[in-house]
């Protein structure tokens, strides 16, 4: 059978990728098909932390707040030593929100719930997983990509105009284009399960054997659910036994700290670590994210997380390139999210090599919002001072004051699919088009400034004026003489004036 249906974009794999990716689609108004082969969605709770800047991309996509109810801060640590005390300590590092940074602690929350909640967003929009359908196959030609699905009722065939794999570790799209995906083995192996057990308070990440490879072992309640999360690396070599029995054996032979009893397995797995980097995120009309196009060692809880920021960074390129903005926009987003994948490569294997060691401390730095794009062909250089906010950068939050009363936060303003632009004082503001928000700020303008936000947070001077990306990232500055450099920048991304538009105040 084949289905000549309008579809956009068919994305293949309904994890955190390609939820993440299909929300922001289709409020975006683009086609999209969400296909997973698993019948159901995925049970297990995996990566569990959500970092500051996911956070932030999660408030855009309007679900920030259904997972803080769902999840919790981080417990503390409590190592539990051989003569039978124990010593707590946070090994998160937990911040008070500040007006430029709204999150700076990370949350917890299991996988399986993260997903429900990206699967409540995308049913609001109108979208749904398709489960129990597995792509086979596909050819891309000129106009657009050709799939082979096998689903309940046969092999379909459908047409779309790309393609983007979001389908895991062992993706079948990067497979599909022979994309090289060296390997890295870390020379570790790990089990990891969902139980319910007795013997464990939960109020703390429970552990012990620290430093002791063959000894390691811990227990992470997970919030709102009676389960706990196992985690301990295992022989490199010979098949692990994953029943409930063996489970409890190896955790009596480990666990030195009273009795803890296994009454359930919900999910276990065991598996080797690896730091992988696909060596293309983009071939033609196919794509891929996530975990198809890097994976990490589960330290310092960073797969999830950048698997999330690429669909972040690929759905507003996607859907302008569907609108008529220039096919290199999509180029953009191998350039930007590759070396970001490289370098958490780099920062989880380091953190690998001292949990081997027993150092557990997280700091800023897994925290991803110094992330950014400085490097990118869409971060133009322009005069800056060296200690200011730079073209490539996170845009910062900060507390404005509307015209007519009431508070605004700028990432108020940022949130949706559309680009903002902020100017300072007199600054000319282009003419509007679709997609761009533009408010000036100051005397006569839409808003105030009464914490000099702009000044302070943002470095603008008077005149002058931010341009910010639909994924909340600077674009440019402009100084009051350089409109024109501002219509290119802003014809390159396909924010052109609609005919009928006449200049804006
Ligand atoms: C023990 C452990 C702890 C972790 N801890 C953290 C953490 O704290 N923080 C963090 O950020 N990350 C963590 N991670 C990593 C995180 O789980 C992954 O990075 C994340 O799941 C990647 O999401 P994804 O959407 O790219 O891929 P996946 O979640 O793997 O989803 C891919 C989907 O594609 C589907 N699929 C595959 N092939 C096909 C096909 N041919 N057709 C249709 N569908 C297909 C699969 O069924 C699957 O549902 C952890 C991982 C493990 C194992």
């Amino acid at each position: 059978m084949t289905k000549q249906a309008s579809i956009e974009v068919l994305i293949c794999g309904a994890g955190a990728a390609g939820l993440t990716l299909a929300i922001d689609l289709a409020r975006r108004g683009v086609a999209i098909r969400l296909i997973d082969k698993l019948a159901a969605p995925f049970a297990g709770s995996r990566g569990k932390g959500i970092q500051p800047r996911s956070l932030e991309v999660l408030e855009d996509l309007g679900v920030v707040d259904r997972l803080a109810a769902v999840g919790a801060p981080y417990p503390v640590q409590r190592l539990h030593k051989a003569d039978g005390t124990h010593a707590d300590s946070q090994e998160i590092m937990v911040a008070p929100p500040t007006a430029d940074e709204p999150f700076r602690t990370p949350l917890m929350v299991p996988q399986f719930r993260t997903e429900a909640v990206l699967r409540e967003r995308l049913a609001e929009l109108g979208g749904a997983v398709e489960y129990g359908r597995e792509l086979t196959g596909f050819a891309q030609d000129a106009e657009g990509v050709t799939a082979t699905i096998k689903g309940p009722d046969g092999v379909e065939t459908i047409r779309c105009r790309y393609l983007v794999g979001g389908d895991g570790g062992r993706s079948f799209v990067r497979h599909a284009l022979d994309i090289g995906f060296p390997d890295k083995t870390l020379g570790v192996r790990a089990v990891v399960a969902d139980l319910v057990l007795d013997g464990l308070t939960r109020d703390a990440w429970h552990r012990c054997g620290e430093g002791d490879m063959d000894r390691q072992i811990g227990f992470c309640p997970l919030p709102h659910t009676d389960l706990f999360q196992l985690q301990a690396p295992i022989p490199l070599e010979g098949d692990f036994d994953l029943s409930l029995a063996a489970l409890q054996a190896f955790v009596d032979a480990r666990w030195t700290a009273g009795r803890v009893t296994i009454k359930r397995v919900d999910w276990a797995s065991a598996y080797s670590m690896n730091a992988r980097l696909a060596d293309r995120y983009r071939v033609g009309r196919v794509l891929l994210m996530g975990d198809a196009a890097h994976i990490h060692p589960p330290t310092g809880g960073q797969g999830l997380n950048t698997s999330l920021q690429d669909a972040y960074n690929l759905g507003w390129k996607l859907a302008a390139v569907l609108q008529g903005a220039p096919d290199a926009l999509l180029d953009t987003y191998e350039e930007e999210r590759r070396p970001i994948a490289a370098g958490m490569l780099g920062l989880a294997t380091g953190l690998l090599d001292k949990a081997k060691q027993g150092e557990m401390k997280r700091g800023r730095e897994v925290h991803q919002m110094d992330l950014g794009y400085r490097f990118s062909s869409l971060s133009p250089d322009v005069v800056r001072p060296e200690d200011a906010l730079q073209p490539g950068d996170r845009a910062p939050d900060g507390r404005l004051a509307g015209a007519a009363g009431g508070s605004k936060r700028v990432f108020d303003l940022l949130a949706g699919p559309h680009w903002t632009l902020l100017a300072r004082g007199a600054a000319v503001l282009p003419a509007a088009r679709p997609g761009l928000r533009a408010y000036r700020v100051g005397a006569g303008g839409a808003l105030r400034d009464p914490d000099d936000v702009l000044g302070q947070t943002y470095g603008l001077g008077d005149g002058e004026t931010v341009l910010i990306r639909p994924d909340g990232y600077v674009a440019t500055f402009v100084g009051g003489a350089d409109g024109a450099r501002l219509e290119r920048y802003l014809a390159d991304v396909g924010l052109i004036p609609a005919r009928s538009q006449t200049r804006a105040a």
